[in-house]
């Protein structure tokens, strides 16, 4: 019998996962992967899809089961409810039809890519009184209180307070950094937000960056992206006319008339768009894989230390921070590496290259703008960039429509394309 590879989550870092592992494995293993829903969301583009008026669920949603097919993968569709890494057993529930009966399925590998729960249900007042652009139920409606609601008051975007939980703590990178803490979960969504909420308020004659407060709970904003970059982005939107609050600690609640803040501060605001807390499942709390808070403690191979056969990737592995996709993306090819080197497909000083994280985003400003962001420098790396204009807009669209086109397989010249692209012709 082939060793029986699950992978929980068929999002970027479960599709991602079980494809790399398919390529580097080729059929020597039985790959099968387990989510509720039948597609995969794509969420990095919901912010343009809001700003621009179209329906994100109309252009944001690719088939998995197809896309899991053609590489010869099984596809459950299915919650699911507990690991046992001791049995080696994942619980689930089919979820196609309400009423079906629990079960249960083996694995040889696991693969842990179920995401985490984006904590609005924590935020008091979020129910009636926020927005934000994490999913299609959401961006629709902010799409639609745009359109219809809006009054043209003042608008507060940040996050809530991040708890990354101690599965980090041994961990050293590039060589030997500690480890980094972050104080929010991925800020590059709200920077994205701030500056395309201010495109949109020119074009519909309803003012600029003036009317924008972003908040952080932490003392810079998006700080993994380096302080150089930051800075530059905060000279920008300062000189633009944007407000700033830093030390925020945490949102306290929402109200119909602004935010309320644990620092005891208050934003006056008619529209509130937030990012939550990003907490781990309740089924991956107190598990011998989990961390403090519930995310999968691995090495910087993606393994954890003491179930090497349970690998984790993307923003459920606690070694993903920020929880940005491009990091998932890298521990895709590590998970897939490992398990390749355990089948005798590729020699361990190949497979056992470790995790060197890279905040690798592109945030689209509206207008047919984008800024591009590559850093390492907060993990210990050599590297800050920013740029600007209409190239990383191009290039943020056609990262979508390639995706989209060979059902989530990115061809390594895309990426190096991209940052020849935006880095080198930009500079020119
Ligand atoms: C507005 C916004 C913009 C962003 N922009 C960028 C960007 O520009 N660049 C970037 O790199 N990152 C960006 N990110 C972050 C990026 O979206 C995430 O890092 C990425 O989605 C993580 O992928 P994942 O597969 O680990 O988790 P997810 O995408 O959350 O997928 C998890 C999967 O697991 C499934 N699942 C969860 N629980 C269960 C269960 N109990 N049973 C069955 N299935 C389950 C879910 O259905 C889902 O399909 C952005 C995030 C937001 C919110």
């Amino acid at each position: 019998m082939k060793p029986h590879v699950v992978v929980l989550g068929g999002n970027f870092a479960g599709l991602g996962s079980a494809q790399k592992i398919r390529e580097t494995c080729g059929d020597s293993v039985r790959i099968t992967v387990i989510d509720r829903k039948n597609y995969l969301l794509f969420i990095p583009n919901i912010p343009a899809e809001v700003f621009e008026d179209r329906d994100p669920s109309k252009t944001l949603k690719m088939d998995i089961a197809s896309a899991l097919d053609e590489d010869g993968v099984e596809f459950l569709q299915a919650e699911i409810k507990a690991i046992d890494p001791d049995k080696r057993q994942v619980d689930f529930i089919p979820n196609e039809r309400p009423g079906s009966a629990p079960d249960t399925i083996t694995y040889d590998y696991l693969v842990v890519a179920v995401g985490n729960r984006l904590a609005y249900d924590k935020i008091e007042g979020f129910a009636e009184h926020g927005h934000t652009v994490s999913d299609f139920y959401y961006g629709n409606k902010l799409r639609h209180f745009l359109a219809n609601d809006y009054k043209g008051g003042p608008i507060a975007v940040g996050s809530a307070r991040f708890h990354q939980g101690d599965g980090t703590k041994d961990i050293k990178l590039y060589g030997g950094h500690a480890f980094p803490t972050a104080e929010a979960a991925c800020e590059g969504p709200p920077v994205e937000v701030m500056l395309s909420m201010a495109s949109w308020l020119g074009r519909h004659g309803k003012g600029g960056p003036n009317k924008i407060t972003v908040f952080t709970p932490a003392n810079l904003i998006a700080e993994d992206a380096g302080e150089e970059v930051v800075g530059k982005l905060l000279g920008i939107a300062g000189s633009m006319g944007f407000n700033y609050v830093n030390n925020s600690k945490d949102i306290t609640r929402l109200t119909k008339d602004g935010i309320e803040l644990a620092s005891g501060k208050k934003i006056d605001a008619e529209l509130k768009i937030v990012f939550p807390d990003w907490v781990p499942h309740d089924f991956m709390k107190g598990l011998p894989i989990s961390d403090s808070e519930g995310f999968v403690v691995t090495d910087v191979t993606m393994r954890n230390p003491k179930y090497p056969n349970v690998l984790a990737a993307g923003d459920a592995a606690a070694i993903t921070v920020p929880k940005l996709g491009g990091i998932g993306h890298a521990q895709c090819e590590i998970v897939a590496k490992q398990i390749a080197k355990d089948m005798g497909k590729m020699a361990a000083d190949e497979a056992d290259k470790p995790l060197e994280p890279v905040v690798y985003c592109i945030g689209d400003m509206g207008n047919n703008m984008a800024f591009y962001i590559r850093s390492n420098s907060w993990f210990g790396g050599p590297d800050q960039i920013l740029t600007m204009g209409h190239i990383p807009f191009l290039l943020k669209m056609q990262y979508k429509n390639l995706f989209f086109k060979n059902k989530g397989k990115m061809p390594e010249w895309g990426l190096n394309a991209s940052i020849l692209l935006a880095e080198k012709l930009l500079a020119a």
